[in-house]
């Protein structure tokens, strides 16, 4: 991170922080930056983290658009499509289904679900319920001190969050339009660097729909548009570099809600749900094919969900469903034994660890 990106963090800093606590934010910035200048390159094998919101693991049927999705890459990878029939259906990788709802009653949420993947906490039990969009702010302090970005940068592990945030997305937390994400509060507290669309350009960081032709679309943003395929030799290249590269997408929990039928061409009728969901999944599929074709033989793939959604046509809301966990490389065994989205983070740590001396 330079010097200029530390004076911008620094003028995005969380309101009402103490003096002391600021202070100790930017010795942390401080010494990631200079461990990123002067430190030689060590990493020998990562982890590249896909989190792909709202996405569950059901049976196969008319009933989930996942059964006869166009993901070639994730069918081949576990021998037929992504549904709960596959789960030790394959040796090239694994496939958990994961408990997303925490032990609590009612529908499984963003807010909980990330801190909860992030961070290796049960958020929904510690707040006493699932909570949509944002982390609740009781656990934000937990989020930052107990978050994979935090463990590994204290360690000395290099860490990239790959999405791009633009200037609009900072101008609407500054003036509360919009709440920090789990991702966003995990990234500030261990001094990730925050990509922005500088970096899109130049092929080092991706827009939240992978494509960038969304972001354009909705607010008129000069990021070029690539193909999913690109995306994902991006993400490979940053792997390369550092001990764990987190990439986020909301496109497939929108598209379960029925959010991109904008997408449609002006002339052709609106897209389904079920076409919104394989139009999301294709590019997901797409990216993940270009991410293992780039990727070294000992890197590892790691791709999961914070709730349920998109594999249920007939629930339009999300789901109590297991979430799919896939993983794919040398580190996989080590998930073998996850049953729940609370155990994510700790395995993600020690994998990005173990090689990385
Ligand atoms: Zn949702």
């Amino acid at each position: 991170m330079s010097l200029c990106g530390l004076f911008i963090y620094e003028k995005r800093s969380i309101h009402g922080s103490s003096v002391a606590v600021k202070f100790a934010q930017s010795i942390r910035l401080l010494y990631t930056a200079c461990a990123n200048i002067l430190l030689p390159r060590r990493c020998v094998v990562s982890v590249l983290f896909l989190f792909i919101d709202g996405v569950g693991l059901a049976p196969s049927g008319h009933d989930n658009p996942l059964s006869d999705a166009p993901t070639p890459t994730i069918n081949a990878l576990l021998n037929g499509a992504l549904t709960i029939e596959r789960v030790g259906a394959s040796s090239r990788a694994l496939l958990r289904p994961l408990d997303a709802t925490m032990g609590v009653a009612g529908l499984p949420q963003s807010g909980t679900g990330q801190t909860a993947l992030l961070a290796g906490i049960n958020a929904a039990a510690l707040h006493g319920r699932h909570q949509p969009h944002f982390p609740p702010v009781a656990l934000r302090t937990m989020l930052v001190e107990r978050s994979i970005f935090r463990r590994l940068t204290e360690t000395g592990r290099r860490v990239a969050f790959a999405n791009a945030f633009g200037v609009r997305y900072w101008e609407a937390l500054a003036a509360r339009r919009l709440r920090r994400s789990a991702s966003v509060i995990a990234a500030e507290g261990a001094g990730v660097r925050f990509r922005s669309d500088y970096d899109v350009h130049t092929g080092s960081a991706l827009t939240w729909d992978i494509t960038g032709e969304m972001i354009r679309s909705a607010n008129g943003s000069d990021v070029p548009v690539i193909a999913a395929h690109t995306a994902g030799e991006r993400l490979a290249r940053l792997t390369a570099r550092y001990d764990l590269v987190f990439f986020e997408t909301f496109l497939t929990d929108l598209a379960g809600h029925g959010r991109l039928a904008h997408l449609a061409a002006p002339d052709r009728p609106p897209p389904s749900t079920k076409e919104q969901i394989h139009m999301a999944m294709e590019r997901v599929d797409g990216m993940i094919r270009g991410a293992l074709e780039a990727m070294r033989p000992g890197d590892t793939l790691v791709l999961t969900s914070d709730h349920g959604n998109i594999e249920s046509l007939s629930s339009p809301t999300h789901t109590r469903n297991p979430v799919p966990l896939l993983v794919t490389g040398p580190a996989a065994s080590r998930f073998a034994h996850l049953v729940s989205i609370v155990q994510v983070a700790d395995v993600i740590v020690a994998a990005a660890q173990e090689y990385a001396a």
